[in-house]
């Protein structure tokens, strides 16, 4: 990927695309082609390809989705797997039409299997049935998949699938009823603390396990894969097995540990209750990074300082007394 190369980055505003784009512009790259979604509806077919006739991006970044949390999912599985459908489905097709050279089509480990054996490896894709509260989400993520590898075989394209584990950083979503795990408790931390409060609800029992990566982490990986050598990258593309390789760190903790240590940066010294009522989701979801690390990327953020970094850049909001 050169420094003056069109790059179009779907979803610059999110956690993924805001990172990615941080990254390209760090890496001095200068050539990058931005639209929000009051500019250029994603889920329209029609603006997308005059998009990219007019544009003609060379790389593609495509990480818009429509993307939430446990009960989010759960809540609204028809809005999640229509939108990503179309988004992902309108953008494929798009960049083959017009000539992209390479696309990274980003989704998330939930696309593996509920039970899966652990460490995930690539090749455990549609090995057995999805996590209930979010199959719909997952459905059209793995159709992504599965169209960049059918566009690969029948038109040629360059289009690889890159699966990160949960992620956290800056510009997350921090709405309790509809974020992940990670800002859900960074903010409950925080305004208990600023509260005086004595405890924090954590849902569920506290014993799934999760593995977290930190946005900019991804990012890097991302512009990693889209700069690899052509050969390197073709390689990617002809295993004869879905163009995917996951993003992550390679070490989990329990969500019990997590909240712990979500305290410790905050400085909250109160108690952590845990709602049963809540949904526990896929007990665990560690995913196995020897094909990345192979490549020679590894994620390199610790956990803590991650976890500190973040809540650096929103705790203004969280622990103004109410
Ligand atoms: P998942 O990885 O797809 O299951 O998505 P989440 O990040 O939403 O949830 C991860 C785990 O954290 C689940 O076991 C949740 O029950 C648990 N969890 C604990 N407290 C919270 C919270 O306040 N918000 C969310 N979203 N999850 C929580």
């Amino acid at each position: 990927m050169e420094k003056t190369a069109k790059i179009f980055i779907a979803g610059h505003r999110g956690l993924v695309g805001s990172a990615i784009r941080r990254g390209l512009e760090e890496h001095g790259y200068t050539n990058l082609l931005l639209r929000t979604r009051a500019e250029l509806d994603l889920t329209d077919k029609a603006a997308v390809r005059t998009f990219f006739e007019q544009e003609r991006p060379e790389y593609v970044f495509l990480a818009a989705a429509k993307v939430g949390g446990i009960v989010a999912n759960d809540t609204y599985p028809a809005d999640f797997i229509r939108e990503n459908l179309e988004i992902q489905t309108n953008v494929i097709d798009a960049a083959y039409r017009s000539g992209v050279k390479r696309l990274l089509f980003l989704g998330s480990s939930c696309i593996y299997p509920k039970l899966c054996p652990q460490p995930i490896k690539e090749e455990y894709l549609l090995t057995g049935p999805l996590e209930p509260t979010n199959r719909a989400y997952a459905l059209a993520k793995i159709a992504g998949i599965e169209m960049c590898w059918a566009y690969n075989r029948q038109y040629g394209t360059q289009f690889l699938a890159a699966m990160p584990t949960n992620l956290y950083g800056p510009n997350d979503n921090f709405d309790l009823k509809n974020s992940h795990v990670l800002p859900a408790l960074i903010r409950k931390a925080a305004e208990a603390k600023a509260a005086g409060e004595a405890n924090i609800t954590v849902w569920g029992t506290g014993t799934p396990r999760r593995e977290l990566l930190y946005s900019d982490d991804l990012a890097e990986a991302c512009l990693y894969l889209m700069s690899l050598p052509d050969a390197e990258f073709g390689k990617l593309l002809t295993t004869g097995e879905p163009p995917l390789i996951n993003i992550g760190t390679g070490e989990d903790l329990t969500i019990r540990e997590l909240a712990e240590l979500v305290c410790k940066v905050v400085g909250f010294a109160g108690e952590l209750i845990f709602d049963t009522t809540r949904p526990d989701g896929t007990p665990r979801k560690l995913m196995d990074v020897s094909r990345i690390h192979a490549l020679g990327w590894q994620a390199k953020t610790p956990l803590e300082d991650g976890i500190r970094r973040v809540y650096e850049s929103v705790k203004d909001l969280f622990l103004a007394p109410a």
